[in-house]
């Protein structure tokens, strides 16, 4: 069974209002997508793994730091495109064709643990298509556009969507290609395997699994390296 991961870390992190890109914002002293990466390397069922940056002037700095980092899976690292979507689909053109299962994982969310990697692959042999998720703890209401509450939402059936997201590569793949060719956008991965009425599995996540996306996930992610455990 051959595995690889697919590392979207080519967001420019406008959220974070840094100039920096968001994947190379120091936490814990280096940058963010090492975490994400430092997860993947270790992890025994994962053999390859391909990283999205930004721009073409990322990869020699993305090479360094990946070299003096030691990582031996790291088999590309390549820029990505304009919307998630787009990176994701550069890094599944890149994957050698003989691969059997794809993980997804934001490089913005550094601490997944092993485990649920390992689990997402183990589930995704059996189940095809299988996302990590954690059920909502807050009420959803629906509110209109001016600010008025529509309705709310049985939160008994509600999750929040999470990665890894595990697929077999040849149907994400094909799932990808049509959704291009229809000009389809979704907001994850699973969602363009569910538009094609294919069924998603979905197993427990973690809580601390949190995706960084502004000034105050940094704080919050310093807090959770001195807790972690992997
Ligand atoms: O923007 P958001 O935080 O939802 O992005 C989730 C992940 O997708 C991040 O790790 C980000 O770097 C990545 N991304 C990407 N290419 C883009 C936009 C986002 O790889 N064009």
């Amino acid at each position: 069974m051959r595995v690889a991961a697919l590392i979207p870390a080519a967001g420019r992190g406008k959220r974070m209002a840094k100039d920096t890109p968001k994947a190379f914002i120091p936490m814990g002293g280096v940058p963010l997508f090492i975490h994400t990466l430092q997860k993947f390397e270790i992890c025994p069922q994962v053999q390859e793994v391909v990283l999205l940056v930004p721009d073409k002037r990322d990869i020699r700095q993305a090479e360094e730091i990946v070299r003096q980092g030691g990582f031996q899976k790291v088999v590309g690292i390549i820029p990505g495109g304009e919307e998630r979507q787009d990176s994701v689909y550069i890094g599944l053109k890149a994957l050698d064709p003989q691969t059997d299962i794809v993980l997804i994982h934001d490089g913005a969310r550094p601490f997944v643990p092993v485990e649920l990697i390992r689990r997402i692959v183990e589930e995704t042999q059996i189940w095809k298509s299988v996302v990590a998720a954690i059920p909502v703890r807050d009420t959803i209401k629906e509110i209109a556009a001016d600010g008025w509450v529509r309705k709310t939402l049985d939160r008994q059936h509600l999750w929040e969507i999470q990665t890894p997201q595990g697929f077999m590569y040849p149907l994400l793949l094909d799932a990808y290609e049509r959704a291009r060719a229809e000009e389809f956008y979704g907001t994850d991965d699973a969602a363009l395997i569910e538009r094609l009425g294919l069924p998603v599995k979905v197993i427990q996540g973690d809580r601390l699994n949190i995706k960084i996306t502004t000034p105050e996930d940094l704080v919050l992610g310093e807090a959770i390296l001195k807790i972690e455990k992997v």
